[in-house]
């Protein structure tokens, strides 16, 4: 029974006549458009996860720690020892993905009457959660190269004062990293303005050439960066993200959550992984070569590339970037059409599939330049 759409239901006038967000999940042999590990879980860790998920199992007729006080423990030593700036479990709050703590930020900081500005190209996801929880989206500038226009985003948030700023470092679907002047620089835009809350996505910070930007934190309570387990440690699928902001950001969002969000189950697998932070580092330094050999070689191949502190590459350009993404899925490589004209996008796969990558974007340069 099909008679009955979304649009005829008496859904919320701003859902009407949207799509849900995603990309096509299609079966081809190399899958490079989604931003994922491309390395399974060590086996070990696989044995971990079994062993401490079996004893979690025991107690779930109870109520998991609604404050995951042991996770958000590990996760400030982790945050702490890889950016020698001391973060303590007060500082520290997980959700299901860092989508869920984006949700819970806007749910306290958003919300009808409220905005929150962007500087896209990013990460879509921010402007589709703002319009959930019922805050207005703002979509801010940027250069022609991607990098963030300091005088025209303060401009933008002088003008219209909103109550969230993202800030995407490294920026996906583009790859670069913003400078911490940037950061600070909007930071003091936004105090003057309101003052907001400036949230800074560094979903892909553990592949960057620099450092995180959890030293800025000292002494600005108004900040907050958000991590995910999503991309350096290989757990999509396990959905652990988690923030680091003043111990009273970590309260203000207590005020949203709901009671037990992460379950046992959740919390006793990302404890197991995070004792293999080790390993699973490893992995992102061989990610991160790999990532800068497709810079070089599509270089070398005649595309024009964005500097990538990601996992990911940016290249270009193509008249038709949709029939170039067509070209290149036809020789069996999936990759990333984000809808800006002229680029795509491709994640660091393993060397094989990356192989199979720049295969493939010879090939089309070759048809291309013929
Ligand atoms: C992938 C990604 C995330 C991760 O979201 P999860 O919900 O943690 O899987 C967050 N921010 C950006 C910019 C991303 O690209």
């Amino acid at each position: 029974m099909n008679d009955v759409r979304i649009d005829d239901l008496p859904v919320r006038d701003e859902l009407r006549g949207k799509s849900p967000y995603g990309a096509p999940q299609l079966d081809v042999p190399v899958r490079l458009n989604t931003n994922e590990n491309p390395y399974p879980l060590p086996e070990p860790l696989v044995e971990r996860i079994a062993e401490r998920v079996r004893e979690a199992a025991r107690n779930l007729n109870r109520y998991p720690d609604r404050d995951a006080v042991e996770l958000r423990t590990k996760l400030a030593e982790y945050l702490t020892t890889t950016s020698g700036y001391e973060v303590g479990v007060a500082d520290v709050w997980a959700a299901n993905g860092s989508n869920e703590v984006i949700q819970q930020l806007l749910q306290t900081f958003g919300g009808p009457g409220r905005t929150a500005i962007g500087f896209e190209p990013s990460y879509s996801m921010h402007g589709l959660i703002a319009r959930g929880t019922g805050t207005g989206w703002i979509s801010g500038p940027r250069n022609d190269d991607f990098t963030i226009d300091v005088a025209a985003a303060e401009k933008a948030i002088a003008e219209n004062q909103p109550d969230v700023v993202f800030v995407t470092t490294p920026n996906n679907p583009t790859g670069n990293a913003v400078p911490p002047e940037t950061v600070l620089a909007l930071y003091e835009a936004a105090q003057a303005a309101k003052p907001s809350m400036v949230v800074v996505d560094e979903a892909y910070i553990e592949f960057s050439h620099g450092d995180s930007l959890l030293p800025l934190l000292a002494g600005r309570p108004n900040l907050v960066i958000s991590r995910t387990m999503s991309k350096a440690f290989g757990a999509a699928g396990l959905r652990l993200g988690y923030l680091a902001a003043h111990p009273a950001v970590v309260d203000a969002v207590q005020l949203v959550r709901l009671p037990y969000h992460l379950s046992a189950v959740t919390q006793a697998t990302a404890l197991a992984a995070l004792e293999h932070t080790g390993t699973l580092l490893g992995y992102v330094e061989q990610l991160k070569a790999e990532r800068d050999r497709l810079v070089s070689e599509l270089r070398a191949t005649g595309y024009e590339v964005v500097e990538s502190d990601a996992n990911f590459v940016q290249f270009g350009r193509f008249e038709d970037s949709h029939t170039a993404w067509q070209k290149i899925l036809d020789q069996g490589v999936l990759v990333r059409d984000n809808g800006i004209p002229g680029w795509l996008r491709v994640s660091a796969g393993t060397p094989e599939e990356n192989d199979a990558f720049l295969d493939a974007v010879r090939e089309l340069k070759k048809e291309q330049s013929t």
